[in-house]
């Protein structure tokens, strides 16, 4: 639907552009004559001629819609500006150029007429077919705002549910924390009837040692060893022998702190140490911590402020060579050497029931047996056997013990600081029983 052929298209366009400049000059002058209503100049052009000036015609004229008559131009610059003979000669000039670029432009004129015509049969179909489009469009809108709907719907019911779901676990996190809390506080009881039970063995043990000072006659090895200047003692015995409980009674006793290397490790994990650093990798892969660390921990311990005057050595040294190493930077007063038969390593490890809820709840099917066969007396968890405690695992404990850490009695026993005991029978007797060997060591 071209309306401009190439090579005319310029003669339409002079055209319209010569048509707006006349258009422009005639609101120039009409602005410059005062700017009469379109109204005024009608009624007057009446009155004086032959000419009408409708306020439409006028309006088109000024608005450059089509070029009107040369009679309505001169009538309506006389009707503007005077009957001024040389102002109109001018106007009629004016005419003529644009009347002339019209006539250049017919072809196209009609070719654009033709077009608007052409325009206007094709419409029906193609309004049909918007019709068609638009219904379609209403249709697929009404579809997507059923969506929205539908979408809107869902949304509201999972929020519904979510804030159920949330209700819910405030309520559970609720009855767990309550029950949290009445679990501790009867575990504090149960914690004060443990200690209490430890305040009456305690007292029963001093009790006996009491009885075994008035009777010797002599001063008890309590007193004995309280003179002493320093009292650095190495416990030493196989996995089971209770070398842990006895340094624990015995430090009370001797008022020397009980180095344990399980605390020492503990500490040093626990406060993030370059050596708890190192043991912890090595812990998680389930290697062994080799002698360097033990005995830089060991070292560390010893020279606490505490452990001045004497010590409780229990875990280390564990073979000769960090008996060897150790002798360096410490001066031993004597080595307790606790034994019992292997049957009895067995017997008490085998034995050993751990509570799955805290490792610390420990009892023993012999010596200290939960009220119910596999249940924790202080918290109602499940005991079992640790993988520690089975027999293959004990054996193998057996085994490296004898191999590696029975020689450092050995070693020890050159420098006559050796002192042997047995490990059977009640805490106290093996409390009462360590006392008089050291006394008689050192003192
Ligand atoms: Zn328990």
């Amino acid at each position: 639907m071209s309306v401009a052929e190439p090579g005319d298209h310029d003669h339409l366009r002079e055209y319209e552009e010569s048509l707006t400049g006349f258009a422009e000059a005639l609101q120039d002058l009409h602005i410059h004559c005062d700017a009469p209503t379109f109204r005024e100049i009608e009624t007057r052009a009446k009155a004086a001629s032959r000419v009408t000036l409708s306020v439409s015609a006028i309006s088109e004229a000024l608005n450059g819609k089509r070029l009107p008559s040369i009679d309505f131009t001169l009538e309506l610059v006389k009707q503007l500006a005077g009957d001024d003979p040389k102002l109109l000669q001018e106007w009629r000039q004016r005419w003529r150029l644009v009347k002339l670029r019209q006539r250049k432009a017919i072809p196209q004129l009609r070719a654009k007429k033709r077009s608007v015509i052409e325009t206007r049969t094709l419409a029906p179909p193609d309004i049909e077919n918007l019709r068609t489009q638009e219904l379609q469009y209403h249709q697929k809108a009404e579809l997507l705002r059923e969506k929205v709907a539908r979408l809107r719907a869902e949304a509201e019911t999972t929020e519904s549910l979510v804030n159920e779901a949330k209700a819910e676990a405030q309520r559970i996190i609720k009855a767990a924390k309550a029950e949290a809390l009445d679990m501790r506080t009867k575990a504090d009881a149960e914690l004060i009837k443990v200690r209490e039970h430890a305040a009456e063995l305690l007292y029963a043990a001093d009790e006996a040692l009491r009885r075994s000072q008035t009777t010797s006659g002599e001063a008890s090895p309590a007193a004995r060893l309280g003179r002493c200047a320093t009292l650095r003692v190495v416990l030493v015995g196989p996995p089971g022998a209770g070398k842990g409980v006895q340094a624990a009674f015995l430090a009370k006793y001797l008022g020397v702190p009980h180095a344990s290397l399980g605390d020492m490790l503990r500490s040093n994990i626990v406060q993030g140490t370059r050596l708890g650093r190192t043991a912890k990798k090595l812990i998680e892969k389930g290697q062994l911590i080799p002698d360097e660390v033990v005995l830089a921990m060991t070292e560390d311990r010893l020279r606490q402020h505490d452990a001045q005057r004497g010590f409780l050595l229990d875990g280390a040294p564990r073979n000769v060579g960090q008996a060897v190493a150790m002798d360096e930077f410490i001066t031993l007063d004597a080595v307790l050497d606790v034994e019992i038969p292997e049957e009895e390593t067995f017997q008490r490890l085998t034995g050993r029931r751990v509570c799955r809820h805290d490792s610390s709840h420990v009892f023993h099917v012999v010596y200290n047996p939960a009220k119910s066969y596999d249940t924790c007396d202080l918290c109602c968890g499940m005991l079992y056997l640790r993988e520690d405690d089975s027999e293959g695992v004990i054996r193998s404990r057996l085994d490296v013990y004898y191999s590696d850490t029975r020689p450092i009695i050995d070693h020890y026993r050159a420098s006559g600081l050796v002192t042997t005991i047995h490990g059977l029978g009640k805490v106290h007797e093996v409390t009462e029983r360590a006392m008089e060997a050291l006394a008689g060591a050192i003192a």
